[in-house]
């Protein structure tokens, strides 16, 4: 190993998480939690997420240890992403929720993957390619209740569903929908849409059409935690399977954090008082004060606004980041801490009791956990353990 920065994925944990997910289904569902839309009485099934290289982690490795804990099926943004998990041997269905471009539509049949039709003309064109290979396809349906970004219009359906409905070449294996809201208790839309998928699946979908007993999903993490009435068939939590929980949410399940990030002090100096450190002369110190250099920076995806207030843990202690944030490196004030170079830095995890984890420094620099994790650099080397 070359880079002192690494991230440890820590797979037991990942299968640990997805057990805890599917033993809290099955209990609650076991003790009658009212489900709409008549759900069957089973537990709802698990989509393991693993986009966007499963939220940073290493979507290989990532998949097959959620299909090896069980995973119903996985779910991926686009056809590259589901390729690579295919690659990786992945064996289990695997949904890919994003919009295909025509070029895509090849990948679809030679790497048996069911896809989301979220146009008509999507609808189309994958029924053609069915036809032209002679098969049928096997696809998700996606319904827009008012997110406004990908699937058919729920108030539209009369006039969508039909054609797609009546497309030979096309299996209609499921439908689904997606809340825009579902971290936020007070947001009324929440409900609004559940209705709306409701309504759906009550009144448009079993009138004679060949859906039926399609997957019904809607769950995403939050949706999955606030609400057992959204579970339906199957739940589709991505977020926390890396044992981090949406905020502003909590939850006793017992998850635990998947990603760690460590890396070493490679330089300790001490610094005058008034003199500065770092690109535009950001900090100055007050006192007599002992600096250090981490080997992780913005190319590693550290953002910016974490000097000044964003923290490592040296020696088991919160040391401030300070000031500011470059392309390779940070610097941490260490002052009055007994370290030295080549001790461990954690950035994100556990040292000798004290924890960051990647919630507080979302909340730290104003943005959410899943940017923190998706935006670690592919320069860091994922270490599985
Ligand atoms: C990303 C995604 C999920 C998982 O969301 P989490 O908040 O990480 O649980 C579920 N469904 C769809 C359609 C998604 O894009």
């Amino acid at each position: 190993m070359i880079r002192s920065t690494v991230a440890h994925v820590d797979l037991a944990a990942v299968q640990s998480n997805f057990l805890a997910i599917a033993e809290f289904l099955k209990t609650a569902s076991m003790i009658g939690v009212p489900q709409s839309g008549g759900a069957p009485p089973q537990p709802p099934g698990v989509i393991a997420v693993v986009k966007a290289n499963a939220y940073g982690h290493g979507a290989p490795r990532v998949a097959l240890a959620l299909q090896e804990a069980g995973a119903t099926m996985l779910a991926c943004a686009d056809i590259e992403e589901a390729i690579a998990l295919r690659s990786a041997g992945v064996t289990e269905e695997i949904l890919v929720f994003g919009a295909l471009g025509v070029s895509d539509l090849a990948g679809v049949f030679e790497y048996k993957l069911t896809p989301t039709i979220s146009t008509p003309s999507a609808g189309r064109a994958l029924n053609a390619a069915a036809q032209a290979r002679n098969t049928r396809l096997r696809c998700h349906l996606k319904i827009d209740t008012g997110m406004n970004r990908l699937g058919l219009r729920y108030d539209n359906l009369a006039r969508t569903l039909p054609e797609l409905l009546d497309s030979p070449n096309l299996e209609l294996a499921g439908v689904y929908t997606h809340f825009a809201t579902a971290n936020d208790p007070e947001h009324a839309l929440f409900a609004e849409q559940r209705e709306r998928f409701d309504y759906v699946l009550n009144t448009l979908l079993p009138s004679g059409f060949n859906l039926r007993p399609g997957l019904r999903h809607a769950a995403n993490s939050a949706a999955m935690l606030r609400d057992a009435r959204v579970w339906f068939d199957l739940v589709r939590p991505g977020l926390l399977l890396y044992g981090v929980v949406p905020p502003p949410l909590h939850t006793t399940l017992p998850l635990r954090p998947v990603m760690s990030l460590t890396s070493r002090l490679v330089s300790v100096k001490g610094v005058r008082p008034g003199e500065v450190v770092g690109y535009g002369a950001l900090w100055k110190a007050t006192q007599p004060s002992r600096i250090a250099t981490v080997p992780a920076g913005y190319a590693d995806g550290l953002d910016m606004r974490l000097a000044g207030s964003g923290h490592v843990l040296v020696r088991g202690r919160r040391a401030p980041i300070i000031g500011s944030v470059s392309m390779d490196m940070i610097t941490v004030d260490i002052t009055g801490l007994p370290a030295d170079t080549g001790d461990e830095v954690v950035i994100l995890g556990e040292q000798e009791g004290e924890r960051l984890d990647v919630r507080e420094m979302a909340a730290a620099i104003g943005t959410s956990p899943y940017e923190i994790l998706c935006r670690i650099g592919t320069r860091i080397e994922r270490i599985y353990d």
